[in-house]
């Protein structure tokens, strides 16, 4: 069917999911993620930002986490937002740990029923990259500075799709990449938060990135995603490009003036029977 249990939340199996905010974005990106999938997941999820918001503790439950790193967009800031998620779920009793952007919609219990495939006592690396070849660079840790220094080659999942990882594989990182580890990691290869976590799993650990197509980030056209599939779909984006131009799901409902993400008439199409859906 097309919808399950829609007023029910979901049965998540123990799944950590963080949202990456920025106090910034508070008022532009959550509320349509507040009015829909995070009803479906609301013990679950939490938000990662970095300045306390009384309106959307509120609104979240308290579920908003100031993780105090900078509100910048540069690497450090990333990263240390990203480490302070990881730790929070090392401290958690949850099973799984996904992470997503603030731009993204999360199918609930199609993440539910992926995740429901895989072992947590196993080490799982599920996401989706945005590149065709693994990444390749040159390695900085190499004691023999000028000669012999050997490129590095590794997969990652991009941050902006969403990936999670199983506790179990969490743990093996917690000695290298725990309390406020993963931060000094970032800052060694110098690469983004996703790509840190690719080299830690990868190369560090040598545990292999497992591929998950249904992931999208807003670095793929969201339009060719077709109707007929959105129910198999784990991840949505948007992203605006020049003035008015939006990569953004198609689909008929609500007005673009409303729902200028598209989530609003898509979480309807999922889940038609929520209160602010017509019928
Ligand atoms: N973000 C952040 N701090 C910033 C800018 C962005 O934590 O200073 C977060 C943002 O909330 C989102 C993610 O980083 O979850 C990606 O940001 P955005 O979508 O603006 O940029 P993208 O990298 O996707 O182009
Ligand atoms: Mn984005």
């Amino acid at each position: 069917g097309k919808s399950s249990d829609p007023g029910k939340s979901v049965d998540l199996k123990s799944v950590f999911i963080s949202v990456k905010t920025t106090s910034s974005f508070h008022k532009s990106r959550l509320p349509v993620i507040l009015k829909t999938w995070f009803q479906l997941a609301k013990q679950q999820t939490w938000f990662f930002t970095d300045a306390d918001d009384e309106h959307f503790q509120k609104e979240t439950n308290n579920h908003m986490i100031n993780t105090n790193c900078s509100s910048s967009h540069g690497r450090k800031a990333l990263c240390c937002k990203m480490s302070v998620e990881f730790d929070v779920f090392l401290e958690s009793n949850e099973k799984w740990f996904c992470h997503f952007d603030d731009d993204n919609y999360v199918n609930v219990p199609r993440l539910a029923t992926l995740l429901a495939n895989y072992s947590p006592q196993e080490d799982w690396y599920l996401g989706k990259p945005s590149i065709r070849a693994p990444l390749v660079i040159l390695n900085r840790e190499d004691k023999n500075f000028s000669k012999n220094r050997q490129n590095v080659t590794f997969w990652f999942a991009t941050g902006g799709a969403g990936f999670c990882l199983s506790r179990a594989l969490a743990l093996k990182m917690k000695p290298i990449a725990g309390s406020g580890k993963f931060i000094s990691i970032g800052e060694r290869i110098r690469l983004p938060d996703d790509v840190t976590m690719g080299y830690i799993i990868e190369h560090m650990l040598g545990k292999s990135l497992t591929m998950v197509d249904e992931f999208h980030s807003h670095l793929e056209p969201m339009k060719f995603l077709g109707q007929d599939t959105f129910q198999d779909q784990i991840t949505f984006s948007y992203s605006q490009y020049g003035k008015d131009d939006w990569n953004v799901v198609k689909i008929d409902g609500f007005a673009p003036r409303i729902d200028r993400t598209r989530f609003l008439s898509l979480h309807c199409y999922l889940f038609p029977y929520f209160t602010f859906c017509p019928r």
